[in-house]
């Protein structure tokens, strides 16, 4: 078609126009330690509970993918992986000790270069002030649940009340009236909860009393098929799980009862010591009766590990809960501001998390509870509302992209995951992941969860515990709680071989040289023998 000069010029002014008003605002709701089975949408078996009803009614209008996983199950890291698109080998983020190095190529920064305005509040924990936000205010660290300091361009402020609020609050009020609102925004609002130690806000404190939550099947699981690893781990509700530090059974000011206090004295009892009087008054009458009864039954045995379950699971939840609220607030804000129809919600968490699943809290292991990660999308007009992806593989590795996708900016060819925005849309991609590649590095460490790599596909899972040369191989269409190890089981010899190449090329494809080495026997031996049972 030749275009005359008069011709082109309306063309091209309405081009712009267009493009500007359909790039999306983008609001990222995140958690810490949110497991998907804790969310009534993904019908796992807390579902009776109604853990999240406004969570549901976002997955309602949006898009629930069913195969959504991370690459490294733990909180700095999967927070580095998400604004780098990068595997933690490659954005150099592998423990929660390491630092972030934010002058890195991360994706907030490329959104402002194409217009976007950026904040973010709530966790980072990748230390250091963040880059590539034009407002921010995060928590120093694990930061705190009652009246926690906040880090901001201005310095650090304490904010009276409950994080999981305070958090809610800060990204409320920047989106009435902090933002600018002539461009688009990627608003990141990451709270602290549910993260251990878990403590619930005051109006959520006998939340749960009168029900008993359901038990998973798997809550006595001795792991007697696992490879090695899985029986010399430190996160378990039975002896790991502190009725104090964890579980506030009889914390009280003045309480010395327990030699863990000076241990654990930054984090349960540090908040406590901060609390009003008025907030300690509330949690001493909520949970005072509890600890009566609990000294009255006293519980031994099996008994107790139950009794700790429903005390872990409830305060669990009842942070969960806030977090709920959160997401509802979010979402009524959009519509009072009547920008619901052009902004994306994303609802996710940094990874899964046991909720005594295997008996175990906490999370780290590559297996299904804490690999898989909640990620669900709102995009009006684009997702079709009510849907689920039951069948493509997501990583967290894949938000950059999918960021800068819905923006319209250009994808860098060194990121490492793909864009969603293809399956947001309901396209069905020939060429899309058949399998994903994970990496634990935090050993020895808290929880003593020993290194691995590993791959899954649709079906199968295999998992390489390098430093002690173990393998462990599941058959996921026929064992979903991988309760059985079949890596020795020469029937499956056929496939074992084929996913061993397959995790090969994936290392290769992703670059990933970081030492996998065996390491030697005596240090094995030590390792295996040692245990730091509280
Ligand atoms: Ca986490």
């Amino acid at each position: 078609m030749k275009l005359s000069c008069c011709s082109l010029i309306p063309f091209l002014f309405f081009s712009t126009v267009s493009f500007a008003a359909e790039r999306p605002n983008i609001l990222f709701i995140f958690s810490d330690d949110h497991a998907p089975h804790a969310i009534g949408a993904y019908n796992g078996w807390l579902k009776s509970v109604d853990p999240t009803p406004n969570i549901d009614r976002l997955a309602a209008q949006g898009v629930l993918f069913e195969q959504s996983f991370c690459t490294n199950s733990i909180c700095g890291p999967s927070r580095a992986v998400i604004l780098s698109g990068k595997h933690s080998h490659k954005n150099g983020f592998m423990n929660n000790g390491n630092s972030f190095d934010w002058n890195q190529q991360i994706f907030p920064k490329l959104l402002q270069k194409v217009g976007y305005t950026t904040a973010i509040f709530g966790k980072s924990h990748l230390k250091g002030e963040p880059q590539g936000f034009d407002d921010w205010a995060v928590l120093p660290g694990q930061g705190l649940y009652y009246n926690p300091d906040l880090i901001t361009p201005k310095g650090r402020e304490r904010i009276e009340g409950h994080c999981t609020d305070i958090v809610t609050d800060l990204a409320v009020e920047w989106l009435k009236h902090g933002r600018d609102d002539d461009k688009p925004f990627m608003l990141m609002v990451q709270h602290k909860a549910p993260h251990r130690n878990w403590m619930p806000a005051e109006r959520h404190l006998n939340l749960y009393d009168d029900i008993d939550i359901p038990q998973p099947n798997t809550l006595f699981d001795k792991w007697h098929d696992n490879a090695p690893p899985a029986r010399f781990q430190e996160l378990e509700i039975d002896r790991h799980m502190h009725l104090t530090f964890d579980l506030f059974v009889d914390l009280h000011p003045g309480f010395e009862g327990n030699a863990i206090r000076g241990r654990y004295d930054k984090s349960a009892w540090h908040n406590m010591q901060r609390m009003s009087p008025g907030q300690l008054k509330a949690w001493h009458d909520a949970y005072g009766p509890k600890d009566e009864a609990f000294h009255r039954a006293n519980p031994q045995a099996d008994e107790l590990v139950r009794w700790k379950y429903q005390r872990y699971a409830k305060n669990y939840l009842r942070c969960v809960k806030g977090v709920d609220e959160s997401v509802g607030r979010l979402m009524e804000t959009l519509e009072d501001l009547d920008i619901d129809e052009n902004t994306v919600v994303i609802y996710s968490s940094d990874q899964g998390f046991y909720i005594g699943d295997h008996g175990w809290y906490d999370k780290r292991w590559m297996y299904e509870e804490s690999l898989k990660m909640p990620f669900i999308v709102k995009w009006p007009g684009t997702v079709e509302p009510g849907s689920r992806n039951s069948t493509h593989m997501v990583q967290n590795l894949d938000y950059a992209e999918t960021f800068l996708d819905m923006a319209g900016a250009p994808i860098p060819s060194d990121m490492q995951g793909k864009s969603l925005v293809p399956l947001l849309k309901g396209e069905k991609p020939a060429d899309w992941r058949e399998s994903i590649y994970y990496h634990y590095y935090e050993y020895p460490s808290v929880h003593m969860v020993p290194r691995h790599y590993g791959i899954r596909t649709a079906t199968h899972k295999l998992m390489r515990f390098y430093q002690f040369d173990e393998w462990e191989f599941y058959d996921l269409e026929n064992d979903p709680d991988e309760l059985a190890n079949e890596y020795h089981n020469p029937d499956h010899a056929g496939k074992i071989a084929e996913l061993k190449r397959e995790l090969e090329q994936l290392r290769e494809y992703y670059q990933d040289d970081s030492d996998v080495g065996v390491m030697p026997e005596a240090w094995q031996a030590e390792m295996r023998g040692s245990t730091r049972l509280n």
